[in-house]
């Protein structure tokens, strides 16, 4: 097979401004445009790899992550006046929300949403017939610069160069598109909001609940030890780390958190850790595999060893391209060594 070589700087440029102009230039009259191109650029890191190929998605993937990202948004939010469900569109209330209220109401959680085959279908339904087919017209035109019409409603496939494009700016692009969304909600709730600052927060933090439960999780198949500098900690004084950190790319699944003590959570902050952990942690993900699985089912916290992996190779491959500094203790900060390949190597090309 010939490998599709990645975008020049000019393509990737032009790329960047053609996303600027979908956020611009289309008309929205709800945040499923936002969503959708949120889900492209989250499974580009999750399922792509580091060349300029044509990257195949399912719809039901793309799905999944509507569920994933609109969950939260479906939670009351505490206003001025009182607690509201926020609204997410000018004209009818989009159906996507409308399955999960009804899920919600049915005392479901995330974890039964995305193991609702039956759901997902409904959603995967809702995608194909609005965002899909609307999100790159711009008026009458279409710019079809992300995907081609898709064959069926099973596969859409990004173009060659896009997927390349989401992995390397996607903290960027995931900025643009969280903000505009932030700021579409903010509007269409001018009324009830007032200056509530902590809209960004509610709609795209992690879910406490979810961290609580992985907490316990953890503790049971590791003991009360921090991850980082191995020290046994009273259970009360342990926090909860992000292994890839959040602020690169929000992964709240199972095998990507890890126990710490609070010096080196607040110490390791938004970095990459540095060897010695990576290898400990993938180490912890394979070895402890069906232990964590165990305790992880049993506590409903979700998770997917594949895509934690691929994610952290997507990261260190990043971090690596931008000869990037890794965290390995207190203030010491090394650069990133190329033995990192050899440990997360066969996640990054498929
Ligand atoms: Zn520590």
């Amino acid at each position: 097979m010939i490998r599709t070589p990645p975008p020049d700087a000019a393509e990737q440029v032009r790329f960047l401004r053609n996303i600027q102009r979908l956020l611009e230039e289309t008309r929205t009259t709800s945040t499923y445009k936002f969503a959708l191109l949120l889900a492209l650029a989250d499974l580009s890191v999750e399922r792509g790899a580091d060349s300029g190929a044509a990257l195949p998605l399912k719809t039901r993937w793309v799905a999944a992550k509507f569920a994933a990202y609109y969950w939260q948004q479906t939670l009351p939010f505490e206003t001025a006046s009182g607690l509201h469900v926020l609204r997410q569109n000018t004209d009818r209330k989009p159906r996507v929300l409308k399955y999960l209220a009804q899920a919600r109401k049915q005392g479901a959680s995330l974890t039964d949403v995305l193991g609702d085959a039956r759901l997902l279908k409904r959603i995967q339904r809702a995608v194909c017939e609005m965002p899909l087919p609307r999100l790159q017209r711009i008026g009458k035109t279409s710019f079809e610069f992300l995907y081609g019409e898709p064959e069926d409603s099973e596969h859409v496939e990004l173009r060659p160069g896009a997927a390349f494009c989401f992995r390397r700016f996607h903290g960027l692009i995931r900025d643009l598109v969280q903000g505009a969304w932030v700021r579409f909600v903010r509007e269409l709730n001018a009324e009830c909001l007032g200056a509530r600052v902590d809209l960004a927060e509610f709609l795209f933090g992690s879910r406490r609940s979810d961290l609580a439960a992985a907490r316990r999780a953890l503790e049971e198949v590791e003991g009360s030890r921090c991850f980082y500098c191995r020290r046994e900690i009273p259970p009360v004084r342990l926090h909860l780390d992000h292994f890839v950190p959040r602020s690169r790319y929000p992964v709240d699944l199972g095998h990507n958190l890890v126990l710490s003590d609070r010096a080196c959570n607040s110490l390791k902050a938004d970095r990459l850790p540095a060897i010695p952990h990576l290898r400990r942690w993938v180490d912890r993900n394979t070895v402890l595999a069906p232990r964590l699985e165990q305790s992880f089912a049993r506590h409903g916290v979700s998770r997917d060893l594949d895509i934690t992996l691929r994610v952290a190779c997507w990261a260190y491959t990043e971090t690596e391209a931008a000869e990037g500094l890794t965290w390995e203790r207190a203030q010491v900060m090394v650069p990133l060594e190329s033995g990192w390949r050899a440990l997360l190597n066969r996640y990054g090309s498929t």
